[in-house]
């Protein structure tokens, strides 16, 4: 008998009915004669509607209140579903993160887990009962309720499969996979079976907003298989996310991706001087700005200037901060470029086969779609096109790829 983890995010649980759909995959796994623990998230919007409560009060609440209120959210959840499982019949108990306890660190909102203390979930599966837990919060060394940021639930159900040495983390949502590009957007996008933690690492990154990343590099780090599946068509059987080194099936890429809102910045200097880029870098990490892409000019210019991309809620304080610092960095000028968009494919069969980034500039090519900047890992080509050219260019990307 192993230990199963089931996650439900907020659109599986948003009401009455729909706890008691959760409840036949959770009476599914237990009737198979697993020991089942489940981690929950707040019921529909809730979260969204205690934080616009917050902002009424106080602007400039602290993190420390902020995370007592929309900790609630999920409590709310685990109490109900137990109530729905004990009128079915089952030995339920709910329990919130620092009755588990979840251990985390201090960092209000953005909490990171240290450590989870499975005996009393252990003492509960022991005795029967289905456990449970809330998502997205734990306690600090001052016993200080925490949260682990926005979608960090994904994050409680990974890590307590991983404390727990469960078989695998069934991730239940409300669409049905991880698709090879956005279904709404994109014509004949397939549903992946089985995708790497690093493939999804970096569609993550590049934009696919499925799973929360931490869950993902929890579940790497252990080997934990994780599945991505819809509560509402219980009969498939999702995306599972698994240890792979080597592509076995078919296609190079995986999926394509994009993200919008972002920006390009071009610092030009007005000489060649070694360790500018250090210096204009330094300053942009000491100021919180994260960098993504960076192109350097080309021949004897690649000590004057450097272009990079960065999400667009950074441009101004990027701005200011260059522009405070133009004398020292001997800068000539600062130039920006907004409405951007970064569009990525990704696939672990990249590594072996030469020509996959060059076929993807032809497909832009052939569309007429200007490149602003590229970046590439093993398994990743990215890049920056205009937001209005940036559908096109994954739709075209998908037909040629994996179509
Ligand atoms: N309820 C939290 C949120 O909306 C956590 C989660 O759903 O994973 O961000
Ligand atoms: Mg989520």
């Amino acid at each position: 008998m192993g230990i199963v983890v089931q996650k439900f995010g907020g659109t599986s649980v948003a009401n009455t009915e729909k706890l008691f759909m959760v409840c036949n995959h959770i009476i599914a796994e237990k009737e198979k004669g697993n020991k089942v623990v489940v981690v929950v998230s707040a019921q529909g919007k809730t979260t969204d509607d205690l934080i616009r409560q917050e902002k009424e009060i106080n602007e400039k609440a602290s993190l420390r209140e902020h995370d007592v209120l929309v900790s609630v959210g999920e409590q709310i959840t685990i109490a109900k579903l137990s109530m729905c499982l004990e009128k079915l019949g089952h030995n339920a108990i709910s329990l919130t993160g620092w009755q588990v306890p979840i251990f985390t660190n201090n960092i209000h909102g953005e909490a990171l887990i240290d450590y989870i203390d499975i005996e009393r979930i252990e003492r509960e599966l022991n005795n029967g009962n289905i456990v449970i837990v809330a998502g997205f919060q734990g306690i600090d060394e001052k016993n200080d309720i925490t949260t682990l940021g926005r979608g960090g639930s994904d994050t409680t159900g990974v890590a307590l499969a991983v404390a727990l040495r469960a078989d695998k983390c069934d991730i239940y949502t409300d669409v049905d996979g991880v698709y090879t590009s956005d279904p709404n957007k994109v014509d004949k996008t397939k549903r992946i079976k089985s995708i790497s933690y690093d493939e999804m690492l970096e569609l993550a990154s590049a934009g696919a907003k499925v799973l929360h990343n931490r869950c993902v590099e929890i579940a790497k780090k252990h080997c934990l298989p994780i599945s991505v599946r819809s509560t509402f068509k219980p009969e498939d059987e999702g995306t599972r996310i698994i240890n792979k080194t080597e592509y076995l099936e078919g296609s190079t890429v995986t999926g394509v991706t994009k993200q919008s809102n972002n920006s390009k910045i071009a610092v030009i200097g007005k000489n060649n001087q070694i360790g500018r880029l250090y210096k204009v870098f330094k300053l942009l990490a000491n100021n919180n700005i994260n960098i993504d892409m960076i192109a350097q000019a080309a021949g004897e210019d690649i000590i004057k200037s450097v272009s990079f991309s960065i999400q667009d809620k950074d441009l101004n304080k990027a701005l200011e901060v260059l522009e405070n610092n133009k004398e020292e960095l001997q800068i000539h000028e600062v130039k920006h470029y907004s409405n951007l968009a970064k569009v990525s494919i990704v696939g672990l069969g990249m590594m072996n086969n030469p020509g996959v980034a060059a076929k993807m500039f032809e497909t832009l090519y052939d569309e007429n779609i200007e490149i602003k900047m590229v970046s590439t890992s093993e398994i990743k080509v990215s890049v920056l096109v205009e937001e209005e050219q940036s559908e096109k260019a994954v739709s075209s990307i998908h037909k040629q790829f994996i179509i």
